[in-house]
């Protein structure tokens, strides 16, 4: 039979961290409502391409320690090299930068400054028939091709990973120490 000298120790020492946290700042916030600025150098969910200044040179798909870039080139009119496709399975990548450190250009592929992939569902994992399904069977959402990965694409900032440029244009990243509480903010707003 277990003793019963300490019964009711480990409650009171439950009760006394919780007490010692009360009225502290939140370290968290209310996400999605309230959002962190990321490091201006954040390695983002996202690979993307520019296409204008990109000279086909495939040294970003050399780079790739796990070849999740795919680039297929020829040589157009003018003999100069082109991308008819590029896809970058985002499955496979992990963010090593290591593509956008070996551009030449230093400006024809970044990584991406998001970090939320989680509003699209993958409709060939559930197999459900939506029309949406790739006819290679393949997830778009997880592989990005072509024209999905243009720089002009507004919903997907850039990083300033390896890239100062961006880099000063981004917001600062929110320190915990300034951070507000959601209270707080949602009364800055005039919402409570
Ligand atoms: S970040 Fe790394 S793993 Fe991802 S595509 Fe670039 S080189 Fe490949
Ligand atoms: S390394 Fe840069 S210039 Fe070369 S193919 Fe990749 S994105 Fe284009």
């Amino acid at each position: 039979m277990p003793s019963l000298n300490n019964f009711g120790e480990g409650l009171l020492r439950g009760l006394k961290v919780t007490l010692n946290h009360i009225g502290r700042k939140w370290i968290t916030v209310q996400y999605p409502e309230q959002r962190l600025n990321m490091s201006r150098r954040i390695r983002g969910t996202d690979i993307i391409w520019d296409r204008e200044s990109c000279i086909s040179c495939r040294a970003c798909e050399r780079a790739c320690p796990v070849q999740c870039i795919s680039m297929a080139v020829s040589r157009g009119e003018d003999k100069k090299l082109k991308t008819d496709d590029i896809t970058v399975d985002l499955g496979l990548c992990i963010f090593c930068g290591l593509c956008i450190e070996s551009c030449p250009t230093g400006i024809s592929i970044y990584l991406g400054y998001n970090y939320t992939n989680t509003t699209h569902r993958c409709s060939t994992f559930s197999g459900a028939k939506t029309g949406n399904t790739p006819s290679d069977g393949r997830c778009r959402e997880i592989v990005r091709s072509n024209d999905e990965l243009l720089v002009d694409d507004a919903a997907r900032p850039r990083s300033g990973y390896y890239r100062p440029e961006i880099s000063s244009a981004l917001p600062p990243q929110t320190l915990l120490i300034d951070q507000t509480t959601y209270l707080e903010d949602l009364r800055k707003r005039g919402l409570k």
